[in-house]
């Protein structure tokens, strides 16, 4: 018999997916500016991104970018161990410190990166990897990685997470979650959970991707927001690609767990440091979203703009006060048929369907930025109302 081949394989899922119409499709970007993109020649109005505190434009940020590359080049040479970590991510690093209340702060070249490696060095094979349903891939593919159990509990609710760490109480057991879930943009319950994982003796990860300079005072995130100390989450993660407008990510605590992630977290040992002018940018980036508290209150002007109106006219959103503000659409099929229709008007959109949200859960993924005024908001609440019909 002869035995199957990998690539034929990959050939015949996206078969699969085409015939489904749930084929993933990459497009090119051609042009952006504020919250426009052109693509395939057309100007849209984006409501998809994550910078949003709009800074991935900020001629401040760009400026530091553009020193530190004419100081340092534009790649680190190497990995942190050997000779790659500059100057530009130890000053990152304190400064994240700083702003996120804790000892110490390691940088990874990308969120996935910060997830599984630090999940792969707490967790050992057989040990328990308690997770929200909804939390993102890096998080469970982290777990994976570890070889640990994997047990995930109902989306937010603390008693299901509790049954699941008491399922096996004699292992090791990290509780993980997002902060603000980057699907559905409502809040992790953090007080609720830190104090679980104090009774159980498990250590809570939050990975603050789409909080951090966002949500709580000066930005600080989801945690910081909740009032909480860094006793009662020892292991909080943050990206530099979303509201930071740069990429790379964090990952901080005390200096023990720090340490330890030097030496045993496979992602951050075996990989090439950050451009060092990435992290001068963040710097930068750190510096804004921290003092102008102004973005955020015009973020949070938006989102009341927008789910007042979206009541108004009978779209169902979910119960979440983030710029991530989705809008259920039920099928994937109806979601894909929005986010076309949504396209032809010029608005760029997309469908989230499974296996990214649960089936009957396809929304159309809405994102707010400070680039976005009042006036975007109608034009979108209208197109969206427009379609719909439509559809109907
Ligand atoms: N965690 C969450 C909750 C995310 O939404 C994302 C990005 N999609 C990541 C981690 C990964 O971050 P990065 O894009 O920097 O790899």
């Amino acid at each position: 018999m002869r035995r199957p081949h990998p690539i034929e394989r990959l050939a015949r899922v996206q078969a699969e997916r085409a015939a489904a119409g749930t084929l993933r499709r990459v497009r090119a970007v051609q042009a952006a500016e504020g919250a426009w993109l052109q693509i395939d020649g057309r100007r849209l109005l984006g409501f998809a991104s994550n910078d949003y505190l709009g800074l991935a434009q900020h001629p401040r940020l760009r400026e530091a970018l553009w020193r530190a590359a004419s100081r340092w080049g534009v790649g680190a040479t190497a990995a942190h161990l050997l000779g790659g970590h500059r100057g530009e991510h130890e000053a990152l690093e304190q400064d994240l410190a700083r702003w996120t209340g804790r000892d110490r702060a390691l940088l990874f070249s990308t969120g996935y990166m910060a997830n599984i490696g630090v999940l792969a060095a707490l967790l050992d094979e057989g040990d328990s990897a308690v997770q929200d349903k909804l939390n993102h891939a890096s998080l469970i593919d982290g777990a994976r990685l570890a070889g640990a159990c994997l047990r995930r509990y109902v989306h937010g609710d603390v008693d299901s997470a509790r049954r699941q760490l008491a399922a096996d109480p004699s292992k090791a057991a990290v509780l993980s979650t997002d902060g603000v879930f980057s699907m559905d943009g409502d809040i992790a319950p953090l007080g609720a959970l830190a104090r679980l994982c104090r009774e159980e003796g498990a250590v809570l990860h939050v990975d603050d991707a789409h909080g951090l300079g966002v949500v709580g005072p000066e930005g600080a995130g989801c945690v910081a927001q909740a009032g909480l100390s860094a006793g009662d989450v020892p292991v909080l993660m943050g990206t530099l690609g979303k509201a930071l407008g740069v990429a790379g990510a964090f990952v901080a605590g005390d200096a023990t767990m720090i340490d330890g992630l030097v030496q045993r977290a496979r992602s951050y040992v075996y990989t090439t440091a950050m451009p060092p002018a990435l992290a001068a940018a963040a710097r930068v980036a750190v510096e804004i979203a921290r003092f102008e508290s102004w973005r955020r209150e015009r973020l949070a002007h938006l989102v009341a703009h927008f789910r007042h109106g979206a009541a108004a006219r009978g779209l169902e959103l979910v119960p979440s006060t983030t710029p991530i503000q989705p809008v259920l659409a039920g099928s994937a099929e109806t979601a894909v048929a929005l986010s076309r229709g949504l396209l032809e008007l010029g608005f760029y959109v997309p469908a989230i369907r499974p296996p990214t949200v649960p089936s009957g859960k396809s929304r159309l993924r809405v994102t707010f930025s400070v680039h976005h005024g009042e006036a975007d908001v109608e034009a979108l609440l209208d197109a969206i109302s427009h379609v719909r019909q439509r559809l109907s």
